[in-house]
Order: structure tokens, then sequence, then C-alpha cells
């Protein structure tokens, strides 16, 4: 008998024929544990002038770790700690680009991110708006963006979101939450250096290692799947098996969570997530709830759109003794459930990609009330 991926597979050739999207990857990268010691190195032929600096942005978790000592910045260069407490914002970007343009005479020869997602996030805003008029909120969007980002490097401290290959830079802006997507968005090169991962507190670890492992099942159970996506997807949830599920030592566990990471976003690259993110991004917009916990809280009453998936992430849970906050939407009025379903909803792509091109026969108003008010 078929699987059913395979099926699925099949049924989107017969509905898809060409102009097919031509994305751009990450160009470099170099895994290996410590490997952020060659940094210096690897941004060096970049440096364009003694005016031209280096702009490091930082998770401000590493304000008193030997991790600041490493960065490898030179006399004009700026190291800027930043607090990934709350997800990043347009008016963040634009503050922090009028910052540094005022206080340089010539544009930065490079731009580098040392964080999560959110600090990713940002270096990919910053490198792309120094060398874009007006405000980051005018890029929210597809293909919105004119000219090339100045040269930026990702260097995730924690893995899951993909933000580290991905075509994205999620962005809360002043009327919306939405990513500048764009082919000059992808960093120009990536440091994956696992023992970067060490400090990461268990239960953030998994919050957002389960980003990565709902890409997969949003993915691999999408409408949209094709082999490209269905190669990464794969690969990406059979590490999220051996790191959550398996028994392997500290050091392997970081090394697979990196490139499932990795894999998880370029899967989704050529796909779309799906009911998890669609939702999750109502909560984060009325609640401000983070990306990883968020999708994990809808996630799990997700059993009639992805009945395996959600057995297994029942058992990640159990393995890690972790316990999601419940009643997050107990006491919350008329009007801000109709604010998260309107957001929600909104997101068709994603529900296109989850339930096919009638998706709106299922998903209305009230479904979704009923699954957000089990959160
Ligand atoms: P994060 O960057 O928000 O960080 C989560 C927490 O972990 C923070 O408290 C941070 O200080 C801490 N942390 C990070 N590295 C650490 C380390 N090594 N040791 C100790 N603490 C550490 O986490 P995230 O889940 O990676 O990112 C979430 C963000 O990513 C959201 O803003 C979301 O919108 C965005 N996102 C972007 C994409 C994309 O493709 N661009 C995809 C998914 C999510
Ligand atoms: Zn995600």
């Amino acid at each position: 008998m078929k699987q059913k991926k395979d099926l699925q597979l099949e049924q989107s050739k017969k509905s898809t024929k060409g102009p097919y999207r031509n994305f751009p990857m990450v160009p470099r990268v170099v895994f290996g544990p410590g490997s952020f010691d060659q940094l210096g190195e690897i941004i060096m032929p970049h440096r364009s002038s003694m005016n031209a600096p280096v702009i490091f942005l930082v998770d401000d978790v590493f304000r008193d770790s030997v991790l600041i000592e490493r960065i490898p910045a030179e006399v004009n260069d700026r190291v800027v700690l930043i607090s990934a407490d709350k997800e990043p914002k347009t008016a963040q970007v634009d503050a922090l680009v009028s910052q540094i343009k005022e206080d340089y005479t010539e544009l930065p020869s490079a731009v580098v991110g040392i964080g999560g997602g959110t600090l990713l996030d940002l270096a990919k805003a910053v490198a792309i708006m120094l060398n874009n008029e007006g405000s980051s909120a005018n890029y929210q969007g597809w293909d919105l963006v004119h000219n090339p980002a100045v040269y930026h490097v990702g260097i995730p401290t924690i893995s899951g979101t993909g933000a580290e290959v991905s075509r994205t830079t999620v962005l809360l802006g002043p009327e919306k939450k939405l990513g500048i997507n764009s082919d000059f968005t992808p960093f120009d090169q990536v440091v994956l250096d696992p023992d970067l991962l060490k400090g990461v507190p268990k239960e953030q670890w998994f919050y957002t290692g389960m980003d990565c492992y709902i890409h997969c099942i949003e993915s691999l159970n999408g409408t949209y799947l094709n082999a490209f996506s269905q190669s990464y997807g794969e690969k990406a949830l059979e590490l999220c098996e051996e790191v959550f599920l398996g028994d392997i030592s500290d050091s392997d566990s970081r090394d697979k969570l990196m490139m499932a990471s990795w894999h998880g976003g370029m899967s989704i690259a050529y796909s779309q997530v799906g009911v998890a993110h669609a939702m999750s991004y109502g909560l984060s917009y009325l609640l401000g709830t983070r990306h990883g916990i968020g999708n994990c809280l809808v996630f799990q009453h997700l059993g009639e759109f992805y009945p395996e998936g959600v057995v297994m992430f029942n058992k990640m849970m159990k393995k890690h003794g972790i316990k999601l906050p419940q009643g997050i939407c107990k006491n919350l009025t008329d009007d801000q459930f109709n604010t998260m379903i309107k957001v929600s909803i909104g997101m068709v792509p994603l529900w296109e990609n989850a339930l096919g091109k009638d998706w709106a026969k299922y998903i209305t108003p009230e479904k979704l009330r009923s699954i957000y008010e089990k959160i």
C-alpha cells in the first residue's frame, strides 16, 4: 500500500506545473564545535575600511560570559547587547539602523547576529535596512526589498526555528506581525557551533526544539509538499526523534538538533507551515506568547489534524517532564478571541497548505474558538 506521504506527493505533482520558485540559499556555512573561533578569519576579507565597522548584535544572556571576550571585534567595531525577552519589532530595527548611521561615516562592512531566532531576525533586518530607505515596517511582506543587504552572518546559540537558513525575518510592526521575505534576507554566512548551545535552559531547549519538530510535521503533512521539502523534512524529523526520544550523548544531541533545525528550515522553504503556526500567530499577536511555546500550546490540541504527530509530541513532553502552562485563554473576552481568530484566519497560505484549497469549509471562527478555549 502506498504511504500517505507518497500519495500527497503524487497529488501535489499533478496539481503543480511551473513556473517554479527560485530560492536563494545560505552560500557559506561552517559546522563544528569551537567553529565560533574562526569568525575573525571569516569576516576579515569583508572588512572594507577602518571606517566601515562590523556590528555584532548579541543576545544579552551572554553579558558576563566568556563568549563576549571571544567576539573578534576590532577598534571601530561595535558589540550591541540586546534582550531576547521580547520578539523583534520594526521600531527596534529602525532605531538600531539610525543609531548606526548616525555614529559612523560609512556603512558597516558586516552585521553579525549571535543568539536565537530573535537575534538572528534582528541581524537580518538591520542588514537589509542599512541599505534600504524608510521604515522596516514598509518591507513586511513578500519581495518588497529593492537593494541587497549589507553582508550578514548568523550564529545560532539555540536551535529549532530554522531562522539561520530561512528567507524571512519575522517582525512585530505597528499593524502586523509579518516577515520581511526576500531574496536578500538569508545570511551570507552561517556559523554552526554546537558548543554555543550548552547553556540553554531545559524548557527553552524543548520549546525551541519543538518549533523544528512542528515545522517537520506541518511540512510533511501539508498539500504543498514536494520531493525537495520531503527530503529535508524527513531528515529533520528523524534527527528530532533521536534528540528528543533517543538515548544519545549531550554532545551528539547538540550536533543533531543544530542540523535538525537547519533541515527543518530548508523543508519549509519550499512548502509551508500549518495549523499550529497559524493559530500560534494569533496567540502571539494578542498575548505576546513566544513562538516556540505558542506552537506547543496549540499543537497539543491538534490531534484531529496531525494524529501521529501529536502522539509523538506527548511522548517527548513526558520523557522530558515538560508541563505546559494551562488556562492561557481562560479569561479572554469575546473581542480578544475574535482578534486571535482574525489574525489566525488571515494566514491563508498556512491553511491552504494544511488543508487544501477548501480549507475555509472546515476552519470557521467557531472551530478556532473551540481550540483556543482549550489552551
Ligand atoms: P529566542 O531567540 O527568542 O531566545 C529564547 C530564550 O533563550 C531567550 O531568553 C534567550 O536569551 C535564551 N537563549 C538563547 N541562546 C541561549 C544560550 N546559548 N544559553 C542560554 N540562554 C539562551 O529563541 P528562539 O526560539 O530561537 O527564537 C524565537 C524567535 O524566532 C521569534 O521571534 C520568532 O518569531 C522567530 N522565528 C523566526 C523564524 C525565521 O525563519 N526567521 C522562524 C521561526 C521563528
Ligand atoms: Zn516556527
